[in-house]
């Protein structure tokens, strides 16, 4: 569960349509959450980007949240991991989601939700 009492270095964070339906999932830390909308701003020409200016043409913002927070790199690694391996079938996600890991990794039903949960209250929370 996401600790709320101290800034943890690392984090996992989305972007949402202002709908709330989410098309990217990261890690990071620092400004790392800004990181898109500044190659957004330079004209990158990938999936990600394009969608994120599609929203701004539409008079409308990017929706960003970060999802958990922690001190280890590698559990907000693997958060993100997980993250995207209950998203990867969205034809929203503009992640590159082919990867092998993503079949042979198992989330329970439990943890799924759990996941899909904090990814929805994540955006709803930045409203
Ligand atoms: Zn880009």
């Amino acid at each position: 569960m996401m600790d709320t009492e101290a800034q943890r270095k690392y984090y996992t964070y989305t972007y949402a349509y202002p709908d709330g339906t989410v098309f990217y999932v990261g890690k990071g830390c620092n400004d790392r959450i800004d990181a898109h909308e500044r190659e957004a701003r330079k004209g990158c020409k990938c999936k990600k980007c394009r969608v994120i200016r599609k929203i701004w043409d539409s008079g409308e913002q990017v929706r960003k949240a970060k999802i958990y927070e922690t001190d280890s790199e590698s559990d907000a690694f693997r958060h993100e991991k997980e993250c995207i391996k209950v998203t990867f079938k969205s034809p929203h996600l503009t992640n590159k989601a082919n990867h092998d890991w993503l079949y042979y990794m198992s989330l329970s039903a439990k943890k799924t939700a759990q996941l899909k949960m904090s990814m929805r209250e994540g955006v709803d929370k930045d409203r």
